[in-house]
């Protein structure tokens, strides 16, 4: 079995709050929230980060993006919202499975800490 949290979920080994799916994407609800609406939108098959996906499968990281766009708007958050993937434990990525956050539901500052 994968060690990697992300796949785990995709593969439906551990529980998530899904709120949309695609054939190659899968977004769930934070655990730990930073925002009223915070959303993880991640591939299905295993990249570590951006760099990777957009590296084998540029066309991957379209359909990504799109996803993380149709969450925010399910989310109500066509006003607005951020996007933000980490790359990198300096970026502080802790989850080394690319990810999507879709942050929204309150007023956010520039930049970020
Ligand atoms: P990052 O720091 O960019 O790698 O983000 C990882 C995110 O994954 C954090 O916001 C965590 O709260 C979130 N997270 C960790 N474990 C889970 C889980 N089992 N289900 C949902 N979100 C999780």
């Amino acid at each position: 079995m994968t060690d990697c949290l992300f796949c785990r979920i995709v593969a439906g080994d551990l529980p998530a709050d899904v709120v949309h799916e695609t054939d190659r994407t899968l977004a769930f609800r934070d655990l730990a929230p930073v925002a009223p609406t915070h959303v993880l939108v991640v591939p299905k098959d295993h990249y570590d980060d951006i760099t990777a996906l957009t590296t084998a499968d540029p066309a991957y990281a379209g359909e990504l993006f799109a996803a993380a766009a149709e969450v925010a708007r399910l989310e109500g958050l066509a006003e607005g919202h951020r996007m933000v993937t980490n790359t990198g434990e300096i970026s502080g990525q802790s989850v080394r499975h690319l990810h999507v956050h879709v942050l929204g539901g309150r007023p956010m500052s520039w930049p970020p800490g």
